[in-house]
C-alpha cells in the first residue's frame, strides 16, 4: 500500500513536471499547484478549462493563474490538494531513504570485518586499497543520504507548519472574534455539513432591547453584555450543536440531533439563566438594567434549505418579542 502510494505520488510529481515543461512554464508554486491538481484529476472543473485553454493555446501565466484563484487557492484545497499529499510523499521518501542508510551502515560494517581481516593477513593490500576505496564510497553515499534527509525533514517541518497556520487562518474566516461563535459564513459551512433530514431543532435567539444598553452604557459595555450571553448560551449545549452569531445581538443556535422537546428544555434554561444575570459596572459600581432575551423556536419538518427552517424561527421570535419578550414562542 505504501509503495504503491509512493509510486502514484512520485508519478503525478514527474507527470506535472513534464507537462510545464511542455508548456514552456515556469514551476513557480502557483504553475505547479495546478498542474498537479490537474494531473491527480480531483477537480473536474479545473481539468475541463485546463483542456480547454490547452485546446485553444491559451496557456500562460495569467490564464493559470485565473485557474489557480478559482480553483485552488482555497485553503483547505491548498491542504487537501497540495500540501497534504506533497508531506505524505515527503514522508515515504524519508522512509525509503532511511531503509536506506541502514543497510549501507550495515555494508560498512562489513566492509570494516574485511578490512580487519586483510589487514592481518598482510598479503592482499591492493585488495585492501579497493575495500577502502568502496568504504570511503558508501560512508560518502551515507553521509549524502543523511543530508538530504535532514533537508527533506526540514522541509516537512516547515509544511506541518503552513498546515497549522492555514488551519487557523481558516478558523479565524469562519468565526467571529468578539463571541466565538461561528460567523454567518461558518455557520453556512457547518450546516452544509450536517443532514438536514435528521432530526434537529433550531432557535433563535435576540438580545431584548438591547439598543437600550448600548444607549445609556456606551458600545463597549454592549459588547461585554453580548459576550456574557453568549457564554451562556453555549453553556447549556454541547459540541455537536452549532452556535452562529446570526446578526449584530441575534444568534441562530442548532440544536443537532435533538428533537423540539430536547430544545425547548435548551433554550428555557438559556433564558433563565441570561434573566437571572446580574451585571455590574466595573468603573462606577453601578448595576446593569435586567437582561433577558427572546428566543423562536423551530424544528425542521420536510425542509430542504436551512434558511427556510431559520425563517420559521424568526418568525416565532417576532411573536416572542410581541408578547412581552423574555419568552419562548415556538414555531407552527
Ligand atoms: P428588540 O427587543 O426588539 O430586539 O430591541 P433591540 O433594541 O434589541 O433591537 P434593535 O434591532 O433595535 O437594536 C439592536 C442593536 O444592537 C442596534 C445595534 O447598534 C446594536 N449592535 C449590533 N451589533 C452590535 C455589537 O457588535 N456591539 C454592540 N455593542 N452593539 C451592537
Ligand atoms: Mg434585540
Ligand atoms: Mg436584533
Amino acid at each position: 500500500m505504501v509503495d504503491q502510494n509512493f509510486k502514484v505520488a512520485v508519478k503525478h510529481a514527474q507527470l506535472t513536471n513534464e507537462l510545464l515543461n511542455k508548456h514552456q512554464l515556469a514551476p513557480t508554486p502557483i504553475n505547479y499547484s495546478v498542474f498537479f491538481v490537474y494531473v491527480k484529476g480531483s477537480n473536474s472543473t479545473l481539468t475541463k478549462q485546463l483542456e480547454l485553454l490547452v485546446e485553444s493555446n491559451q496557456i500562460d501565466d495569467t490564464s493559470i493563474n485565473e485557474l489557480y484563484e478559482l480553483h485552488v487557492s482555497q485553503v483547505t484545497q491548498i491542504d487537501e490538494e497540495i500540501l497534504s499529499p506533497l508531506s505524505e510523499s515527503i514522508g515515504l521518501v524519508l522512509s525509503k531513504l532511511q531503509q536506506q542508510v541502514t543497510s549501507e551502515e550495515e555494508a560498512v560494517t562489513n566492509l570494516q570485518k574485511i578490512d580487519k581481516v586483510l589487514a592481518k593477513s598482510k598479503q592482499n593490500s591492493s585488495l585492501q586499497q579497493i575495500i577502502n576505496y568502496v568504504q570511503n564510497t558508501v560512508n560518502g553515499s551515507v553521509t549524502q543520504h543523511k543530508s538530504l534527509s535532514q533537508d527533506l525533514t526540514k522541509t516537512n517541518n516547515e509544511i506541518n507548519e503552513l498546515k497549522s497556520k492555514l488551519s487557523e487562518a481558516k478558523e479565524q474566516a469562519i468565526s467571529d472574534p468578539l463571541t466565538g461563535f461561528l460567523n454567518r459564513r461558518g455557520g453556512d459551512e457547518k450546516l452544509a455539513e450536517i443532514d438536514i433530514e435528521d432530526t434537529h431543532t433550531t432557535l433563535i435567539i435576540d438580545i431584548d432591547h438591547f439598543k437600550s444598553i448600548n444607549d445609556n452604557f456606551g458600545h463597549p459595555i454592549g459588547d461585554k453584555v453580548i459576550q456574557k450571553v453568549t457564554q451562556l448560551i453555549r453553556k447549556q449545549l454541547t459540541d455537536e450543536d452549532i452556535t452562529v452569531r446570526y446578526g449584530g445581538e441575534e444568534f441562530v443556535v442548532v440544536a443537532v440531533n435533538k428533537a423540539l422537546y430536547e430544545a425547548q428544555d435548551i433554550a428555557e434554561k438559556i433564558r433563565l439563566a441570561i434573566s437571572q444575570l446580574k451585571l455590574k459596572q466595573k468603573n462606577s459600581d453601578k448595576f446593569l438594567p435586567k437582561i433577558s432575551v427572546s428566543i423562536g423556536i423551530a424544528e425542521n419538518k420536510n425542509e430542504k434549505y436551512w434558511q427556510d427552517i431559520i425563517e420559521r424561527a424568526d418568525k416565532a421570535l417576532y411573536e416572542a418579542k410581541n408578547s412581552g419578550r423574555n419568552c419562548i414562542k415556538i414555531a407552527a
